[in-house]
């Protein structure tokens, strides 16, 4: 227990970076205790024997855990000054605690000393005069070494010990926070004052009953030595003291040879621990100001690196120094204002850094921050910024690839942000991009490349939208003031008019490649045989196998010349489906070719489809979800929730809607803004924003109905809706809240998901309509824009112009 236990505190000191020599200052002095404890009780004439019992309590009694923390107070310093400084710092807050543990230890040991069992109370002895010898080498000599090993191992270059291991510098704040508990405190002393009784009162009784013992003091006269304890003999080596050997043995081998790696990763596995905590806390600068102090020394040097650093860094290495000595101060101070908060350095002052365990005390090469890179035992969270910089700069890392190199994808967005911001015409343009706490697990190889923050949308809700007798709350992300209190109003009016319903005409998704054939003939051959059961069961089969959803419904051909544009039709489950479709296409094409050798493959996608294009064929033949929702708004409704008339309505919508957008040839836009709202909801529910284009196909009719037609008709017909719950912008976490709010996360019902939503869709468009609708008949849509969407920033800048 006792080699394990001492095997376990060379451990613990490792921490600190040293393998032996706080290891070997920390057994100097278990040594030196037991030299002296050994001295001072042959100096009260007393016999050692059976001491080799004693020796593994003894050891068991020493904590290098103290020499740590004292240590730690030495390596947190900048310079010799310093080292004293902070040495008799933590001698001021820890000497009080290990001189109360040293009292309270030794009175409780000394017990045994009255025991009348011999040979415990020769242990005992020694336990106590190792306690004290222990305590008063910590004091005197064990500072005294530590300071003298960190004068030693100075460097010469910096004036900085080569143990400069920046996250000591927050030790001293540490420590202070830790201050020993005082009730604790108070327990001890209180027990140590009963303990001090106990030891006086038994001295004393044991004086008047005329026994040796208080002409010896405390110690215990050694009785003859039992002849079963003999003096410890090399010689008489039983089966325990092998096992003991051997243990010691395998732990000291294990120790030295084969923790070598360990004693330069160790600090690296530390930080992997701590940036694989689940919220891990930003290292801000101020965690590494000093590990910044080495980037700047290339920078002086190298162009290349210079170029990697923003303008605001690169001005404050021109400072001028007055001496060498004064360099790691003032850069220090330098890199601090400038990554800590000073105007030029906002944009910096939200940078991430690397864990303060990456600091290291001089620039490394390019060889040695590859060699570093490229070691698995290491890895680039023991790179700095810097050097991270300087790799992408030489392009050893891809600055694309950043994420995925660096131990943590927020650290790869803040360098790469850190590389842009110098060569934007404005360096502190990012500083209002928000990049941090963001699980960009999520978006590495689905949503987006080369990050460089998010972008928060404000999110409005307009509700309860009555939809089928269901309530929904819908979600709308936009920056157009209006938009979600005027669909709001539509909403209010659906709800009071008993609510809109809606059904789901057709679902499936299109994909509509180009092929050539080598001539108009071979291709209208390959057309009819498309068309053919046998053809299209056969491409459906191939289609089919590359998903669990996607299942072929049809294939329209079109002809032009010898091109051939096969729009394959699918449902898609809760997918959008697109990546679906393409991969099921791609595969179906194959079989084609090995069908039809001399079909030749132009393109997986020849704008038949069509995708995020305006185009009649969506229009008339429908893509993804095509939806239809009416609603009948009786008269009071609209006279005073929307404020207008049916009759205006009706003639507005037809004028409007219908004439107006056939005077300006438009395809699916017989609407007043479905846009406005698909956009909103897309952006909310993640889906492909650019899908806008095709899922605002939308016609929206009015018709005057009821008794004396007062009463207000309206639908919405969208044909060509083109969403999903599943892939794609959805499995982001704000996205998938915004479903959920919908109820549109259901995994038991593929399909049925994507359908609702697409249903929400359609009546929060048919909202939208019948507010804006009413607000243009009224005259107010001026005013109530003025009112809510007119940005006052820019107002104010203009008056003051
Ligand atoms: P996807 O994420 O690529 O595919 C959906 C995945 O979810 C499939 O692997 C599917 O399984 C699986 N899945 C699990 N549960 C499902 C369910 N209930 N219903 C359907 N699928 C389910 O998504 P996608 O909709 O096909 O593609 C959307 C992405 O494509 C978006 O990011 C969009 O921006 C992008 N996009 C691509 C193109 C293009 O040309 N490729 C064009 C426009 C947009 P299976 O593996 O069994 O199918």
């Amino acid at each position: 227990m006792a080699i394990i236990y001492i095997y376990f505190q060379f451990k613990n000191l490792r921490q600190l970076g040293s393998k032996y020599i706080l290891g070997i200052a920390g057994l100097f002095t278990v040594f030196s205790s037991f030299v002296f404890s050994t001295v001072v009780i042959h100096f009260f004439g007393k016999e050692l024997t059976g001491l080799n019992e004693a020796l593994p309590f003894f050891l068991l009694l020493i904590d290098l855990s103290r020499a740590c923390a004292l240590a730690k107070f030495a390596l947190s310093s900048n310079s010799q000054e310093e080292v004293r400084e902070n040495i008799s710092h933590g001698m001021a807050i820890l000497g009080p605690t290990f001189t109360l543990d040293a009292v309270v230890e030794c009175l409780v040991i000394g017990i045994g000393t009255m025991s009348g069992v011999p040979q415990l109370e020769i242990m005992c002895c020694f336990g106590c005069m190792s306690v004290l010898a222990n305590y008063f080498v910590f004091m005197t000599f064990f500072p005294a070494c530590v300071s003298l090993v960190l004068e030693l191992s100075r460097e010469s270059r910096e004036g900085r010990p080569i143990w400069q291991l920046s996250h000591f510098s927050r030790v001293l704040a540490e420590e202070e926070d830790n201050k020993p508990n005082p009730v604790t405190q108070r327990v001890k002393i209180i027990m140590s004052l009963g303990l001090a009784l106990v030891h006086a009162h038994t001295r004393l009784t044991a004086e008047h009953s005329g026994q040796n013992r208080t002409v010896e003091g405390p110690v215990a006269k050694p009785l003859d030595p039992p002849s079963t304890i003999l003096p410890l003999k090399l010689t008489s080596i039983d089966l325990e003291q092998v096992i003991t050997l051997g243990l010691a043995l395998i732990l000291a081998v294990k120790y030295v040879f084969f923790e070598q790696a360990e004693t330069e990763s160790s600090l690296s596995l530390k930080s992997t621990i701590i940036s694989s905590t689940p919220s891990p806390k930003p290292w801000v600068a101020e965690d590494c100001c000093m590990r910044s102090l080495p980037a700047l020394k290339p920078q002086k040097t190298s162009n290349s690196v210079l170029a990697t650093i923003p303008t605001s860094l690169a001005a404050a290495s021109d400072v001028k120094l007055s001496s060498e000595a004064d360099i790691s101060f003032k850069e220090e101070d330098v890199i601090q204002n400038a990554f800590c908060g000073t105007s030029s350095g906002d944009c910096l002052a939200q940078t991430q850094c690397a864990p303060p365990s990456v600091c290291t005390s001089e620039p490394r090469s390019l060889e040695e921050c590859m060699a570093i890179l490229s070691d698995s035992q290491r890895g680039a969270h023991l790179l700095s910024d810097a050097e991270v910089m300087n790799l992408v700069t030489l392009r050893k890392i891809m600055n694309y690839k950043l994420e995925g190199v660096l131990e943590t994808p927020e650290r790869g967005v803040a360098i790469r942000r850190e590389l842009l911001s110098s060569k934007l015409p404005v360096p502190t343009a990012l500083a209002s991009l928000p990049y941090k706490d963001y699980n960009y697990s999520q978006v590495m190889g689905t949503c987006c490349e080369n990050v460089i923050g998010y972008m928060p949308v404000p999110v409005g809700v307009a509700g309860p939208l009555l939809l089928d007798k269901k309530e929904f709350y819908v979600p709308l992300a936009t920056t157009e003031g209006c938009l979600v209190a005027s669909t709001n109003r539509g909403c209010r009016a659906l709800f009071l008019s008993g609510g809109c319903i809606s059904r789901i005409l057709a679902d499936s998704m299109t994909r509509g490649p180009l092929v050539r054939l080598p001539s108009a003939c071979r291709a209208a051959e390959v057309k009819v045989w498309l068309e053919t059961s046998d053809g299209f069961s056969m491409i459906k089969e191939a289609f089919d196998e590359t998903s669990r959803f996607a299942r072929l419904e049809k294939l329209l051909v079109g002809i032009a010349g010898r091109n051939l544009y096969i729009r394959f039709q699918s449902q898609t489950g809760d997918a959008m489906g697109m990546n679906m479709l393409s991969k099921g296409t791609e595969h179906a094409l194959h079989v084609l070719q090995q069908q039809h050798p001399d079909v030749e493959v132009l393109s997986l996608s020849g704008n038949f489809c069509t995708d995020k294009k305006p185009a009649a064929i969506n229009w008339i033949l429908g893509r993804g979800k095509s939806a239809v929702c009416e609603a009948t708004i009786p008269a009071k409704v609209v006279r005073e929730v929307l404020k207008s008339s049916t009759a205006a309505l009706v003639d507005l919508n037809i004028n409007k809607n219908l004439v107006g957008s056939a005077m300006a040839g438009s395809i699916g836009g017989f609407n007043a803004h479905a846009a406005n709202i698909v956009a909103a909801i897309y952006i909310a529910c993640g889906q492909d924003p650019a899908q806008t284009v095709g899922s605002s196909n939308c016609i929206t009719q009015m018709e005057a109905v009821g008794p004396g037609g007062e009463d207000l008709y309206i639908s919405c017909t969208m044909p060509s809706i083109e969403l999903g719950t599943v892939g794609g912008g959805t499995n982001l976490s704000p996205q998938q809240a915004c479903l959920q709010m919908l109820g549109v996360s259901n995994p038991n019902q593929p399909g049925d998901n994507a359908r609702q939503l697409a249903r929400v869709v359609c009546a929060t468009v048919l909202a939208g309509e019948l507010s804006l609708m009413a607000a243009l008949a009224a005259g107010h849509l001026v005013k109530s824009h003025m009112t809510h969407n007119r940005s006052k920033t820019n107002l104010c800048s203009e008056n003051t112009a």
